[in-house]
């Protein structure tokens, strides 16, 4: 049997994390150990790039003792829709789920939340259980948080609805093209930032070779990554406080995505710029001495490319920033670093932003 590497306490129950390589062929076996009696049905969510590769695998690690169905969503951000809302909907009533039956959401990020907004809402909702297939789902499948998007934003229709377990197949991962491996890899760089400095320093000297990390390495980097996640979570789980420091990077981060052009930059390499420009400015704003050439280096040997787009323009990323619903006040709150694992959370002036923005892209 599959041993638990954390458990998670959210304010509705708690979820256990397993993370392993070859997990996906003993999900029936973990799903039975969760203590709830058999489900009536199980319904494997996944994508048209992870469905052939994993899918069947996942469904032969069940027996015939329910009816099992697997619905494949179109890959990419495009299936966090209302219209893929409305088939997947449509395909659960039609494979007549009940309260008692199960989601499996097997892929990245997008399947996720897709698949995790849809087991909040079916029925009032049903449990689901996570197979992360990349690492920056690491970040996404924790947390409790689902969801969709609509034409006016990102992610602006969903539920908090915690999983009743997440399963990592690590095994998975290493069919991720190495884009992926970079978006995934800047989340934990975030929370290597913001809570434990000692897992830049597993980075530095075990990631050595991005997309063919040995697997143990992987194992253990995502279950500190998670750790930092899930400690922040679980002490705010409904977004106020000390929840915003997950926001490290993102608010210049969003910004670059949004106006670049969701698919030009993944979600990672846009945080990563993000997190530079947390950096140097917390050494504007609080005179904190971070390394930030270092943190350029290490990125670069990383493959990330640190310099804003030139197709964004200052003013613009500023009027972006101040849109964000995170930006509630009128100045536009930055999360910042006292130093490596010191965080806070600081409004900053307009002219502050602006001037280390047309530093930073002349
Ligand atoms: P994704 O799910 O689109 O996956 C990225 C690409 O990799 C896709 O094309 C997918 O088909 C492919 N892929 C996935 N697993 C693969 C594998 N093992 N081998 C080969 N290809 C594979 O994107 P993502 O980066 O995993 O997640 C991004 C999404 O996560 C965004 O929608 C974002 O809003 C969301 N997110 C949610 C939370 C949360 O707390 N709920 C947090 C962070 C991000
Ligand atoms: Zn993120």
């Amino acid at each position: 049997m599959a041993e638990r590497a954390l458990e998670i306490r959210s304010e509705s129950h708690t979820y256990p994390i397993y993370i392993a390589a070859g997990l996906r062929h003993q999900t029936a076996d973990i799903l039975k150990g969760l203590g709830k009696s058999t489900f009536s049905a199980v319904l494997i969510v996944t994508d048209e790039t992870v469905g052939p590769l994993y899918a069947e695998e996942v469904a032969a690690s069940f027996a015939d003792e329910q009816p099992l169905y697997i619905c494949t969503l179109a890959a990419g951000e495009q299936s966090k829709s209302m219209e893929t809302y409305y088939e997947l909907m449509t395909f659960a009533l039609n494979c007549h789920l009940d309260r008692n039956s199960v989601i499996v959401a097997l892929g990245g990020g997008v399947v996720g939340d897709a698949a995790g907004f849809a087991a909040a809402t079916y029925m009032r909702g049903i449990d689901y259980v996570q197979m992360p297939t990349t690492l920056l789902a690491h970040d996404s499948s924790v947390g409790g948080k689902t969801g969709i998007n609509h034409p006016l934003g990102k992610n602006l229709i969903g539920a908090f609805h915690p999983p009743a377990a997440v399963i990592y197949d690590t095994e998975t991962l290493y069919t991720l093209p190495e884009k992926e491996w970079r978006s995934g890899l800047a989340e934990v760089i975030k929370h290597g930032w913001i809570q434990d400095p000692e897992l830049l320093k597993v980075i530095k000297d075990q990631w050595l070779d991005l997309s063919a990390v040995p697997v143990d390495v992987l194992n253990d980097t995502i279950r500190q990554s998670i750790q930092v996640k899930a400690e922040i979570v679980q002490l705010d789980e409904r977004e106020a406080g000390i929840r915003a420091f997950l926001n490290f990077g993102h608010t210049l981060g969003h910004a670059i995505e949004a106006e670049a052009g969701y698919g030009t930059l993944t979600h990672g390499e846009a945080v990563a710029i993000g997190m530079d420009f947390a950096m140097k400015l917390s050494g504007k704003v609080l005179g904190s001495s971070l390394d930030s050439e270092a943190y350029n280096e290490e990125m670069i040997r990383l493959g990330y490319d640190l310099t804003i787009p030139a197709s964004c323009e200052p003013e613009t990323l500023l009027a972006h920033m101040k849109r964000d619903k995170k930006a509630a006040e009128q100045k536009v709150r930055f999360v910042l670093l006292q130093e490596a694992g010191v965080p806070l959370v600081r409004p900053v002036e307009d002219d502050t932003i602006l001037d280390l923005l047309k530093e930073e892209m002349t």
